[in-house]
């Protein structure tokens, strides 16, 4: 049975750029090595999540390690909260939240003016209420998540955010019978927060300065953190997981990886990179199965940059080479989780490359790793195809039938 090291480049997937004569990126980038890999294996375009979807990171990267995200995507408010790094615990209920401003009972900004730097409010807000842990942690901007644990919560409560200026703040409703005692929890949280905010110092320099204050937390999207079935039962592999982004690094903790740090690792362009592929070589002694998440060329998609989303792939590419050595015993796995063509500057339902490398299995004819060489290479699959193909390809596939 051979190793595994699956590299996702988030968001690799392009459109023609003007910027660099009508290629892609990934057309556009000098990268030997990973054209010897797509040389060196069987490659073709994969689907994230299912044809046309435009899948988020965290929808995505579930399918890819085979978690229907159907079944186990339970929404934007604890997937975020996974994002900003809170250690999440299944059965934990999240939300998303923002600051807002509200004057004489009424919300006249949902985003606070989009206030910076909201640590200190967050940290006042926590608090343990009839047995149940708030944990609140501040995100960009305004934006925040409130995460509750304890026992006989539910997620089926209603959001505190009316959506609209000039409305009331609104309290917490249970959606269903056994989502009372959640209600009152929120709706206690949220009388306590408005007293806090109102006297924090933070507020009251705002206000003296003329500037809308953040005296009022919004709560909407509750839903529960799932509990994953370990990747370790469903396949018989340990798996590691080396990622710069929180959001990536919660979602295989659920999935019970070990969440490998790396030194200079910081999920943006200027991320360590020859680092995360040492760190990934060096954890082959403990691990069947490491999964890499470079961010880089995501945030060049948003960012609309194609010279710098091409420049994030030539690093990646250069610091490749060492994996080269490892193919007899290794099947090193080469995709993205989504297109984020700069063109666009949001993930959209294009199709990804994808590449599967190892010695002993056919090569396709596919000898450079584009949008547009590998489409005719063997396969047009999906997302939930990838763990199946990596079962198959290590040696590791238990026979269907006699
Ligand atoms: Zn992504
Ligand atoms: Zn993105």
């Amino acid at each position: 049975m051979k190793h595994v090291i699956l590299i996702i480049m988030d968001g690799l997937g392009d459109r023609p750029n003007v910027e660099l004569d009508g290629k892609t990126a990934l057309q556009a980038a000098t990268k030997p090595n990973l054209d010897y890999l797509s040389s060196h294996g069987t490659t073709g375009l994969m689907s994230p999540v299912s044809f046309g979807i435009r899948a988020g990171s965290d929808t995505s990267h579930l399918s890819i390690l085979g978690y229907d995200p159907h079944k186990y995507y339970t929404g934007r408010g604890p997937f975020e909260a996974l994002g900003l790094g809170i250690p999440l615990k299944p059965g934990d209920i999240a939300f998303r939240a923002n600051y807002a401003s509200v004057m004489n009972g009424k919300i006249i900004d949902r985003r606070a003016g989009r206030i910076q730097n909201t640590e200190d409010l967050s940290r006042e807000l926590e608090t343990e209420i009839d047995g149940v842990k708030f944990i609140v942690k501040s995100g960009v901007e305004h934006r925040a998540a409130v995460v509750i644990r304890g026992s006989g919560l539910s997620d089926m409560i209603s959001d505190t955010d009316p959506h609209s200026v000039n409305s009331q703040p609104v309290n917490a409703k249970a959606l269903s019978p056994e989502a009372d005692f959640t209600a009152s929890l929120i709706n206690k949280f949220l009388e306590r927060s408005r007293k806090i905010l109102a006297k924090h110092p933070l507020n009251q320099k705002l206000v003296s300065q003329g500037k809308l204050p953040a005296n009022e937390i919004m709560l909407r999207g509750a839903g529960k953190i799932p509990k994953l079935p370990s990747f370790h039962e469903k396949y018989g592999m340990n798996g590691a997981c080396i990622s710069g982004t929180p959001l990536i690094r919660g979602i295989a903790g659920l999935a019970g990886f070990d969440i490998i740090s790396v030194e200079g690792m910081n999920g943006r362009v200027d991320t360590n990179y020859s680092n995360i592929i040492s760190a990934a070589i060096r954890s082959l002694e403990k691990y069947d199965f490491i999964l890499i998440n470079i961010k880089g060329t995501d945030i060049a998609g948003h960012d609309k940059k194609p010279l710098l989303k091409k420049e994030v792939i030539e690093k990646v590419d250069s610091v490749i080479l060492p994996l080269l050595k490892l193919l007899p015993d290794t099947l090193i796995v080469v995709t993205g989780d989504h297109s984020t063509p700069c063109s666009f500057g949001d993930h959209t339902g294009d199709p990804v490359p994808i590449l599967f490398a190892t010695d002993g299995i056919i090569n396709d004819n596919v000898k450079t790793f584009d949008e547009l060489s590998v489409s005719t290479g063997y396969y047009k699959i999906t997302s939930n195809d990838i763990m199946p193909l990596i079962m198959s390809y290590s040696d590791r596939s238990e026979k269907y039938g006699a």
